[in-house]
């Protein structure tokens, strides 16, 4: 493999509103390595200047922990990404460049350094241990964006991706299905309380757009009829969209900047054409650290005619006020919290999941070394829907937290973040561990006391949590 293949295809396919000086700024600049450097200045030179090879970030980093070894080192991943930078971004490398030209990467070992790339978690634990700050998670999200220009992002990422384009939605699931879906667990409410609970669609006008991960609709509907009663209950005014209901990201996470700024475009499109005052944002972290610290920011589009807040934020001021009432005792099993590590680390949202799991729980009690600096579930930076990397899951990266899983005496892991659940789940299956892992809503599902409700089937809740709500798909 000679120099950086620029592979702009599918980004040619699409020029959403509002992204054509985006679109051309990227097709006029002829090496994507330098523009994306560009994009990100301030962890990379703080890299390149001033690392000290102390090495503290590898005693931090959960897959060093895993597997301590030259290819685990965080700095010796990055410092592969920063010769790179320092050949096309600096007048030096250039001129060197020139004068002695070599191609960047010989035979196979683009494919490595693909690989190699997918082998940080990007859950910037690094970055708060390191003493001058130096954050692993964006040289390393740097070269990613390489690795997708080169067309080597994990095919299920790129299919996500795709999908994501086409349709809105990872999955690539269409309008019909999720309707279908939706109105499916509208009966599964009404049957389980004698209520009549909604999950309005597309209702314009709403103050509330509701934007879940698409897992939480198709695959595990508790957290969504957790939310469901929790509106009910607030007596809000809200809404979900067919046309857009999965917050999750893969822009981010494939390191494609231009990607993450579209697949986000198409929810702020829906948001001002629903009309909302508040986008709530379901249970996945990546998707909510893209909308308040981009979008909401006013990073991409200037200040939004709504605001963004986060489904924690939301219900925990509800319950903090005595809006909305759970009972605890509809959850006496002993209740752990693993921090997912972009609402966490990457914005703060960590008392919030705290206030209503000790509302919903009667037993709450703390993992070693919770709150911002928890140690990643190994299955952050996209792993955990990787079928490819669940050997490295479970062994390497995952280590720290089953030993944590097998310290604690707690009988559910409950967890803010859809990929979370998902690797904690493959975790307490592939070692056979005794708990359950739930989502921070379902809990509330379970929970939330509801006025007029079935009160026999509200004392079975319980049994409602783990995956045990049958979805659409069974
Ligand atoms: S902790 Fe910071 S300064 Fe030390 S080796 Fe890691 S990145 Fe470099
Ligand atoms: S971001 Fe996380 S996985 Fe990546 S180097 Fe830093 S601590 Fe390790």
């Amino acid at each position: 493999m000679g120099e950086v293949d620029v592979n702009t295809e599918r980004d040619k396919k699409y020029i959403p509103p509002g992204m054509v000086g985006a679109y051309f700024r990227r097709v006029a600049d002829p090496d994507p390595f330098v523009r994306d450097i560009q994009d990100e200045p301030s962890a990379f030179m703080l890299y390149a200047d001033i690392c000290t090879k102390c090495g503290v970030c590898a005693e931090e980093c959960p897959v060093y922990y895993g597997q301590p070894s030259a290819r685990m080192h965080p700095v010796e991943r990055s410092r592969q990404v920063v010769q790179l930078y320092r050949k096309h971004a600096t007048w030096w490398g250039r001129l060197k460049n020139l004068i002695w030209p070599k191609p960047d990467f010989e035979e196979e070992d683009a494919e490595l350094f693909a690989q190699r790339m997918y082998e940080c978690l990007t859950c910037r634990r690094c970055a708060v241990y390191c003493p001058v700050g130096i954050d692993h998670s964006v040289i390393t999200r740097v070269g990613r964006s390489l690795v997708d220009y080169m067309g080597l992002t994990p095919p299920a990422l790129a299919q996500g991706t795709d999908n994501s384009f086409e349709t809105g939605n990872l999955e690539g699931a269409s309008t019909e299905a999720m309707i279908d879906s939706v109105e499916f667990l509208e009966e599964e409410l009404n049957e389980e309380t004698g209520l009549d609970i909604p999950i309005p669609i597309d209702k314009e006008g709403a103050d509330i757009y509701f934007v879940p991960p698409s897992g939480d609709v198709l695959v595990y509907a508790e957290n969504l009829l957790g939310m469901a009663k929790v509106f009910y209950a607030a007596g809000a005014n809200w809404t979900m969209s067919s046309r857009a209901f999965d917050g999750a990201n893969f822009g981010f996470t494939t390191g494609n900047n231009f990607s993450m700024r579209f697949e986000a475009k198409h929810y702020i499109d829906e948001a001002e054409k629903i009309g909302c005052k508040t986008m709530v944002m379901g249970e996945c972290g990546h998707a909510y650290r893209v909308m308040k610290h981009m979008a909401a920011a006013g990073l991409w589009w200037g200040t939004l005619p709504f605001e963004i807040t986060s489904a924690f934020e939301y219900t925990a001021e509800l319950v903090e006020a005595g809006t909305i009432e759970l009972d605890p005792n509809r959850n006496d099993e002993k209740v752990t919290y693993h921090d997912s590590c972009q609402f966490a680390a990457g914005c703060n949202i960590v008392d919030e999941p705290r206030t209503i799991l000790k509302a919903a729980c009667s037993d709450f009690e703390e993992m070693d070394g919770a709150g911002a600096t928890q140690w990643c579930c190994g299955g952050g930076g996209g792993l955990s829907a990787l079928r490819s990397a669940h050997d490295f899951r479970m062994d390497i990266s995952g280590k720290k937290k089953l030993e944590q899983l097998q310290a604690t005496d707690a009988e559910v892991v409950s967890t803010s973040c859809l990929q979370c659940r998902t690797q904690l789940k493959e975790l307490v299956r592939h070692y056979k561990l005794p708990q359950k892992v739930t989502g921070v809503h379902e809990m509330v599902y379970s929970s939330i006391v509801l006025k007029g409700e079935n009160p026999l089937n509200a004392e079975d809740a319980p049994r409602l949590r783990s995956g045990e709500t049958p979805s659409a798909e069974g």
